[in-house]
């Protein structure tokens, strides 16, 4: 059975594995195909243009790790090409197949196997969305040290092989810093594909691959205590006051928080939610703080000549079904690109210390007309408050889009490119981690697992 499909073409035998493994759930409706050969890679003019032609063979949605380990072993010896596809949020077109071949749509992959109160740590399938799984541990008293603006709609599994932190990085770091990750298991792409156990270490080295060093399966993940949460938007007169008083907040070991972006003017007028409160000019911090600390963050805004324009709780919020996080971190673009698609990004990195002079000299390059600075305050990897940019350009073409960038690594701001498909040319080094390609050797022999993210040769 097996062997009769050596001499055709990819389409041919996909149809033929379709026929043979008709117990699997196989969607091959131009709907659905149309779909999954897209995701937000449209953020970059670049890579709109570049993804147009990828186009999904066919999508599967494996039930459980035997239906997986069976379509693996047929993908193997027919050598098919597979992408595994979360929420299919990713901004560099991660989970489209660049030459084709079958999606593994993992959403089915989506239970919670167990939850370990007294040491708050879950054990959850990879394919669970975010906002699914907190809603549970919130159940617990707990909820995610990290998570992405997605959250509603992306996946544990594609945040950590996808995406880097979040709302919540303030506090633990990206999603891979050392301890929020206990261990994973993920499956290789074999003739017998196997399951291998990382622990902490490997987990953190294995991120942020694209998917491409095998399917993780599940995840035991380290939890934070759910508190009671404030949203807060400050407005200020400039942009340096909003800055230095984020810079306090953020930097303030006490002062119980988990999310600060700052933001300069011009933003206000794509909150559609926000823009009554804001005053035309002014730069913006989106604060979630706890509530306690209410009257402390009132204190700490006056002396920085600022205001609290806008304050709900969580409660309300979810209520009112506005919450600030549908304006911080990738949702601030693309609520501007809801207004203009004549915009893009930037994902940069400062010198710790030097942010604001940084930022300053690039809005002045630019001219504050042609940017809007948007900066997370996160802590790093190695535990600095340090920040993560998002700033938000005026796109006229590759060349200006260049210039751009060239003005930042002029200031010594590292930029990690948003407009390149490949894990080694978005990170700003331009590398990739050599135990990555080993991984991927060890992992995916065939080579068959989203080929062509790595680089611009593998
Ligand atoms: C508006 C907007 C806001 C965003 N905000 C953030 C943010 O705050 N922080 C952030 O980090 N990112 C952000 N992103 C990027 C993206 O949403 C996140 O990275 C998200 O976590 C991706 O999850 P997903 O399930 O949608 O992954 P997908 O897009 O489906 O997949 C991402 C990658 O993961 C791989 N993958 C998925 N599941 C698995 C698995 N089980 N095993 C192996 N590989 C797998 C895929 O092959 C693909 O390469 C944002 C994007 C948008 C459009």
């Amino acid at each position: 059975m097996l062997n009769e499909s050596l001499n055709m073409n990819l389409s041919e035998k996909i149809n033929h594995l379709i026929t043979t493994l008709p117990e699997l759930k196989w969607d091959i409706s131009e709907i659905r195909k149309k779909q999954t050969s897209s995701d937000f890679h449209w953020f970059s003019p670049i890579l709109k243009q570049q993804l147009a032609h990828v186009q999904v063979d066919a999508v599967v949605c494996p039930k459980n790790i035997e239906e997986l380990k069976t379509l693996i072993r047929h993908a193997v010896h027919d050598q098919i090409p597979l992408t595994v596809r979360g929420g299919g949020t990713g901004n560099y077109g991660q989970s489209l197949p660049l030459h084709g071949g079958i999606v593994i749509d993992f959403t089915a992959f989506n239970q919670i196997l167990s939850f370990d109160q007294s040491n708050a740590v879950v054990h959850t399938q990879a394919g669970i969305r975010l906002k699914v799984l907190e809603d549970y541990c919130i159940e617990q008293g707990y909820e995610l040290r990290c998570k992405p603006s997605t959250f509603k709609i992306a996946t544990l599994g594609g945040f950590f092989a996808g995406g880097f932190g979040g709302i919540g990085s303030i506090n633990y770091g990206p999603l891979n810093a050392i301890g929020n990750i206990l261990s994973l298991r993920l499956l290789t792409i074999e003739e017998q594909p196997k399951i291998i156990e990382l622990n902490a270490l490997q987990a953190a080295e294995y991120a942020h691959s694209y998917g491409t060093t095998g399917i993780v399966l599940d995840f035991h993940l380290s939890l934070a205590p759910h508190l009671n949460w404030h949203e807060c938007v400050l407005t200020f007169p400039k942009f340096a006051q909003a800055f230095q008083c984020a810079e306090m907040i953020a930097n303030d070991p006490a002062l119980g928080k988990k999310e600060i972006a700052v933001f300069s003017s011009g933003i206000e007028r794509y909150y559609d939610h926000l823009k009554a409160y804001i005053q035309p000019g002014d730069a913006t911090i989106l604060s979630i703080i706890e509530h306690k600390y209410l009257n402390t963050l009132q204190c700490i805004v006056e002396k920085f000549q600022g205001k609290i324009c806008f304050q709900q709780t969580s409660q309300q919020a979810e209520q009112s079904k506005f919450s600030i996080l549908d304006y911080c971190w990738n949702h601030a673009t693309l609520a501007v690109l809801k207004h203009d698609k004549n915009f893009t990004y930037l994902q940069t990195a400062y010198s710790i210390g030097s942010e604001l002079s940084q930022l300053e000299r690039i809005t002045e390059k630019c001219g504050s007309d042609q940017i809007i600075q948007h900066v997370e305050m996160i802590r790093n990897a190695h535990g600095q408050v340090a920040c993560s940019g998002l700033p938000i350009l005026a796109y006229q073409n590759p060349q200006q889009l260049q210039q751009i960038m060239k003005y930042h690594e002029e200031a010594g701001v590292r930029i990690n490119d948003p407009h390149t498909i490949y894990v080694a040319d978005g990170h700003h080094s331009k590398q990739l981690n050599p135990n990555i390609i080993i991984y991927k050797q060890q992992n995916d022999p065939h080579h068959l697992l989203n080929i062509g993210k790595l680089s611009s040769s593998i």
